[in-house]
């Protein structure tokens, strides 16, 4: 690998290519949440008042699962404050971005903006980071899941894609929570009751049949659209000490118009340059740090990084390997032999030092 560097480095030296007007909020912005919006209360409504037939609901289920997926990504881009400044009305629009997720903005700020942004792939302070060998053997229930053959373990991750983008930010929560300070607490619990106590005053309402077009298959379909990126970010790059966002984070490529349903978030490298930044100039970044850069930046589509977190294990060795910890098969990561297009195990005399078979591990 070569030598890493900030995300500051880079980005002083990107900035001065890149018009002012790109760091300059774009409350236009605003109509896309506000669409979003509009289809998913007008959804729930129809789902809510009328007796439609199950395929009419089921129909109406899917589109409200991208809208709440899409407005979610819209709140990630209000709350970095690339929509408006005003902080009052940032975090009321995040909230209402978040609702059918269920994240308050205070929490999302601190988790994502102060602790995923500023360290990004770092073993222990990235909340997102995914494990290390040394980590999992402190993990008994993942542990247990590691038993399982590598196909197995692969299914059921997928299909945990689905809720895995909940379970995290309630476990983000419980992490958090104590480190705001005693007068913020009510507020952030606040914020992470009043959208649960929506939904469930709507279940209780309308009823449990009614409730699983509206809300629990939509919501399904939305924690897989933000984790088929959340997954495929940095999960193929290697863990860094210095949060260097060429080398720890992928961008991935999509239809221009999933680009603009999405707010851009497949530009994840360029957004890590600059979470600042209008999303509409991310290809003019993407462009001179290719140029600048051209060994350093990691892009593919987002179907061949799927792929490929499909056909390698998630626990991380020597930072810039992939370890399978039952049988010591070893794969490289982005930058470090990883080839997406050709996934191979390494070959024992490419696996860096001794490789520890978990089996050898759990016994210290
Ligand atoms: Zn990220
Ligand atoms: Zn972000």
């Amino acid at each position: 690998m070569s030598e890493l560097r900030t995300f500051g480095w880079y980005a002083a030296r990107v900035a001065p290519h890149l018009p002012k007007e790109a760091f300059q909020p774009v409350p236009s912005r605003l109509w896309g949440g506000l669409a979003y919006l509009i289809v998913a209360v007008s959804g729930i409504a129809a789902i809510g008042v009328f007796d439609l037939p199950v395929i009419v609901n089921i129909a109406i289920s899917i589109v409200l699962g991208l809208c709440y997926g899409g407005i979610g990504l819209f709140a990630h881009e209000v709350l970095h404050g690339t929509v408006i400044r005003n902080r009052k009305w940032r975090d009321i629009i995040g909230a209402i971005g978040f609702w059918p997720l269920c994240v308050g903005p205070k929490l999302w700020r601190k988790w994502h903006n102060m602790e995923h942004h500023i360290h990004t792939q770092h073993e222990h302070d990235d909340p997102d980071a995914w494990a290390t060998l040394e980590k999992l053997q402190k993990k008994p229930l993942l542990r247990k899941i590691y038993k399982l053959p590598m196909w197995l373990r692969t299914v059921i991750s997928f299909t945990l894609l689905s809720v895995m983008f909940t379970f995290h930010s309630s476990r983000m929560f419980k992490t958090y929570i104590n480190e705001f300070k005693p007068k913020d607490r009510p507020a952030v619990w606040m914020q992470l009751i009043l959208p649960w106590a929506t939904w469930i005053a709507l279940l209780v309402w309308l009823g449990p049949s009614k409730w699983f077009f509206f809300y629990l298959i939509p919501l399904f379909i939305a924690n897989a659209i933000v984790m088929g990126y959340i997954s495929t970010n940095h999960r193929l790059n290697p863990i860094t000490t210095v949060n260097d966002p060429l080398a720890n984070t992928l961008s991935v490529t999509v239809p221009k118009w999933v680009d603009v349903l999405h707010f851009q978030f497949s530009y994840h490298a360029e957004h890590h340059l600059f979470p600042g930044m209008n999303p509409k100039y991310f290809p003019m970044v993407k462009d001179k740090v290719k140029e600048m850069w051209p060994d350093r930046y990691f892009e593919m589509p987002l179907t061949t990084a799927l792929a490929a977190l499909w056909q390698t294990p998630r626990i991380y060795h020597n930072h810039t390997e992939l370890i399978d910890p039952e049988t010591g098969t070893v794969y490289g990561t982005l930058g470090n032999g990883l080839d997406p297009n050709n996934i191979e195990a390494k070959k024992p005399e490419d696996k860096e030092a001794t490789v520890p078979i978990y089996s050898k591990v759990k016994n210290h």
